[in-house]
């Protein structure tokens, strides 16, 4: 259970506590995929399944590279912190810039919570993976599955290690497995689905997104949408720790066993 002080330390900024959903969702996803595609006859490739949800899962915690507090700002200790301001101002930058009612609301949940950061990542990186073959892809599923492992963990150091850890296995993995479906270019899909993960495991809570920039709604075009407001919870409350982590692991178990069994 999430020690109170720790919530109100974040209040206002969850990014720090939501890393555990945003990162099962996007393995789950991914998971869940998979097994719907092996129930309709097309099993998918291990590798494809594995590195898929690595990618995915890691993804779903990259739009938080906005946010200083954020799992992925605190990866790699003071190079990630630095990208995160970076990213911070720019966002912030961004949003004053591309519309008139939003001067100064901060880069936090803008322009990477959007659809078009999700694809423009995900092009990014199947241009990375295509480009760079077997080598670019053991990174990024390597680095992807690190990024992921830390967000599920909640201990720092412990995560540190099994971070490493998983994050060499799957890497290794990746690099040691035939590429499937002639290549890893596809790599980048699994990665813009974990940032659109992201993106609307975000609307569901109380603080909403602006996903669909630069598409102007009622004036703005950082609209912020998200769940019919009595649906929505409130980041590490007990409706998320009892509620969405159980049903993401039992989602996640599932699928799983119906990839494995034959
Ligand atoms: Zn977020
Ligand atoms: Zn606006």
């Amino acid at each position: 259970m999430l020690p109170s002080r720790f919530v109100s330390a974040v209040e206002g900024c969850d990014a720090a506590v939501m890393g555990r959903s945003h990162a099962l969702s996007g393995a789950v996803v991914w998971l869940g995929g998979c097994a719907l595609a092996a129930g309709l006859g097309a099993r998918p490739a291990v590798g494809a399944v594995v590195v898929g949800a690595a990618v995915t899962a890691g993804g779903a915690l990259l739009p938080d590279v906005d946010h200083p507090g954020s799992v992925v700002a605190r990866s790699l200790g003071p190079l990630t912190r630095l990208i995160a301001r970076g990213a911070a101002a720019g966002a912030a930058a961004l949003r004053t810039a591309s519309c008139g009612c939003c001067a100064g609301r901060g880069g936090h949940r803008a322009v990477t919570h959007t659809f078009v950061f999700a694809v423009t990542a995900g092009l990014l990186v199947s241009l990375l993976c295509w480009v760079g073959g077997d080598v670019a892809a053991a990174v990024v599923a390597g680095m992807a599955a690190a990024l992921a492992v830390r967000g599920v963990l909640r201990r720092r150091t412990r995560g540190a290690y099994g971070a490493a850890g998983s994050g060499l296995l799957v890497g290794l993995m990746a690099a040691a497995l035939p590429g499937p479906v002639a290549g890893w270019w596809w790599v980048g899909l699994p990665l813009g689905l974990g940032c659109l993960v992201h993106s609307l495991g975000d609307a569901l809570t109380f603080s909403r997104v602006p996903l669909l920039w630069p598409i102007r709604i009622r004036g703005c075009r950082w609209a912020p949408l998200g769940m019919w407001a009595p649906l929505r919870f409130r980041t590490g409350s007990a409706a998320e720790l009892l509620l969405v982590v159980p049903a993401l692991m039992l989602l996640g178990v599932i699928s799983a066993w119906t990839l494995i069994t034959p």
